[in-house]
């Protein structure tokens, strides 16, 4: 393919990216979005197939083969429950290859730039390197702690600010000596003799560590702030590889991602009422110094029959899903519920937080999956004012998203979060198996309000249950 077409083929690609990003935008859209995605990415492939030597297209088809049938069997087999971890481990290879990439580059001898070109040919490498590692150690550390592997509570070194501000200055210093070691190296020689090794790897391993330690050092209830970050990383990330490899569309491609997971980023911190550079440098929620108040009062357990009468005697209702309806995979009978519900006259929608589930849109994706109506699917400041309103709530498997004390308790781990205040209706029933607390950890006092009523038990067979009582 000449070199023209390889480029024409490249733009299409992108542009196909930016129409994938536009659709993704909107939930009736959405599946078009990834068609578009797709279909770019498989021109992307080609055009880079056709775009390499022929001793390099053997190999870029057996790096295709062997990673497209991992992914794909990764991807097919995965509960919907651990797709965020997938992501995360997903990005996590992003980095490792950039990582990878810039050592390569940075060992070929044939790669002969000289003057300005090279420094700046450095420099792409030195930051490759280093957006590539803090990624790929970060979005490690954020598998564990979203597979539960490690405890999400935060790792709070006495002077964490201190390490962070010091790792900055030596890979700063480091980024220096490595440049100047570099100059005039024509990059024949060993790794270990080569100029600007020594420098290399020892930025290599602080962004290591800093990725590891910024992940730590967060609180669970953050998470998705990370998450949306780590996405962001792999973006910049790919885009660094990009500009190692002079490759346009991978640029283009990573800052597309980059710069729309940063945004991501800021509509999380947003919806969770907390500053970004503070939730980055960690600990935050956990500076008040003060302990969650401990929760008392008396549950009112509740059965799937008094639930089913309760739902029959209203007239507006508010479902509101959380991580344990993923869990339990209760979308569909939930859905089942409305339709009747509907049918029966009522009002019924959706409240959604932005940061129920385990990842950005989880809630979305379930209920698209389940055929839910978008226009009964409302964002939390669409409805949140409604609540007076509505006569009775079910919250499925939904823990800190209903959490009261996030707004009045300023010791607990979520204080300044924006909660759906589902406590203002008439009644609200919450559905989970038991007095366990939610991915942050804190108590829930809604639990024990007088207007609440918990319906234990896994939350798809305790609404079969509701759902056969509501036909009876
Ligand atoms: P929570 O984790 O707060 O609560 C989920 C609740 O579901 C649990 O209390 C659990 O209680 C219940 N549950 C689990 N399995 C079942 C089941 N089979 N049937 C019935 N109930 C079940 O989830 P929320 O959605 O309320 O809040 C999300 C939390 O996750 C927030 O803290 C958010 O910050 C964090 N997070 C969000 C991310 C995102 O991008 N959206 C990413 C990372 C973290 P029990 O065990 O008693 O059943």
């Amino acid at each position: 393919m000449s070199h023209s077409l390889v480029t024409m083929s490249y733009i299409v690609a992108a542009i196909l990216f930016i129409l994938s990003l536009s659709g993704l935008s909107n939930q009736e859209t959405s599946r078009k979005g990834n068609y578009f995605g797709m279909l770019g990415m498989v021109i992307a492939i080609i055009a880079t197939g056709f775009s390499v030597s022929m001793d390099a297209f053997g190999l870029l088809i057996a790096a295709i083969v062997i990673g497209g049938s991992i992914g794909a069997r990764a991807a097919s087999v995965v509960a919907m429950t651990q797709m965020p971890e997938l992501v995360a481990i997903m990005h996590s290879l992003v980095g490792m290859a950039a990582v990878l990439v810039g050592y390569a580059n940075f060992m070929d001898s044939t790669i002969t730039v000289v003057g300005v070109e090279k420094t700046i040919h450095e420099l792409e490498i030195y930051i490759g390197i280093l957006i590539g590692a803090v990624t790929f150690s970060g979005s490690v550390i954020a598998f564990c702690k979203l597979s539960e592997k490690i405890s999400g509570k935060p790792l709070l070194l006495p002077a964490r600010h201190f390490l962070n501000l010091a790792i900055l200055i030596a890979v700063v210093i480091s980024g220096a000596v490595f440049l100047q070691q570099t100059e005039g190296d024509v990059g024949s020689l060993p790794f270990l003799t080569h100029g600007g090794a020594l420098p290399l790897v020892i930025m290599t391993v602080l962004a290591l560590a800093f990725g590891v330690h910024m992940v730590m050092a967060i609180g669970g209830a953050d998470m998705p702030v990370v998450v949306s970050m780590l996405n962001s990383y792999s973006g910049w990330a790919a885009a660094a590889t990009g500009f190692m490899l002079s490759n346009d569309l991978l640029i283009v491609t990573g800052a597309l991602v980059g710069s729309s997971g940063a945004i991501l980023s800021y509509i999380m911190c947003n919806a969770m009422n907390r500053n970004f550079i503070s939730v980055i440098a960690g600990g935050f929620g956990t500076a008040s110094g003060g302990e969650a108040a401990v929760i008392e009062g008396e549950v009112q357990p509740v059965t799937a029959e008094e639930t089913a009468l309760l739902l029959k005697e209203a007239k507006t209702i508010m479902i509101i899903p959380g991580y344990g309806m993923a869990v339990a995979q209760a979308q569909h009978t939930v859905y089942e519920i409305t339709k009747l519900l509907r049918e029966k006259g009522k009002k019924v929608g959706f409240g959604i937080h932005p940061v129920a589930g385990r990842m950005p849109g989880h809630m979305n994706v379930l209920l698209a999956e389940a055929k839910v109506p978008y226009d009964i699917v409302y964002e939390m400041d669409e409805i949140n004012d409604d609540f007076p309103h509505v006569e009775v709530s079910i919250v499925i498997g939904a823990n800190d998203i209903v959490n009261p004390s996030a707004l009045d308790d300023p010791n607990s781990p979520i204080a300044g979060m924006p909660v759906l205040e589902c406590w203002k209706g008439g009644t609200t029933i919450v559905l989970k198996r038991s007095m366990a607390s939610g991915y942050a950890g804190v108590g829930n006092p809604l639990f024990v309000m007088e207007n609440t009523r918990m319906l234990f038990g896994d939350a798809n067979a305790t609404m079969q249950a509701v759902l056969k009582a509501l036909k009876d």
